[in-house]
């Protein structure tokens, strides 16, 4: 299908695609982004969950409970590691991570969530909509 794009954890044993549509992008500062990811933010290309399907693979899921209160299932590769997507059954939305996609030009942040949780030493692109919450509806 032509709306579709993929991507894949760094070994190559897991592949996905989904939507060149997200209904939200963002750069996520919470904790637990921050642990996972090694790094200030977590770049989201948000989702709906039925958009996404496994072409390969299978990743290991870890569930959390997010500061929200939701259970928050992160997917990652058993093997290499790499992040692959987060996703919230409770809003039916997944946070896949945008640097898993093949084309990285598809993830434009719009906003970012948590900016409260950034170290001090990072910048926030105040540039950027602050969403102190994830959407629930889609972006048009
Ligand atoms: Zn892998
Ligand atoms: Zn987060």
């Amino acid at each position: 299908m032509s709306d579709t794009i993929e991507g894949g954890c760094l070994c190559g044993n897991i592949r996905f695609k989904t939507t060149e549509k997200p209904s939200y992008q963002l750069l996520c500062y919470c904790t637990d982004c921050q642990t996972i990811s090694g790094a200030a933010n977590f770049a989201a290309y948000g989702v709906p969950i039925e958009t996404i399907s496994i072409i390969k693979g299978e990743p290991k899921i870890f569930e959390v409970t997010a500061d929200s209160g939701r259970t928050n299932s992160r997917r990652f590769c058993p093997d290499c590691g790499s992040r692959v997507w987060a996703q919230i059954d409770e809003l039916g939305l997944a946070s896949v991570n945008a640097f898993a996609l093949d084309n990285r030009s598809h993830f434009k942040p719009a906003s970012n969530h948590c900016p409260e949780s950034a170290p001090a030493w990072c910048e926030i692109n105040e540039t950027l909509e602050f969403f102190p919450r994830i959407p629930r509806e889609p972006i048009s």
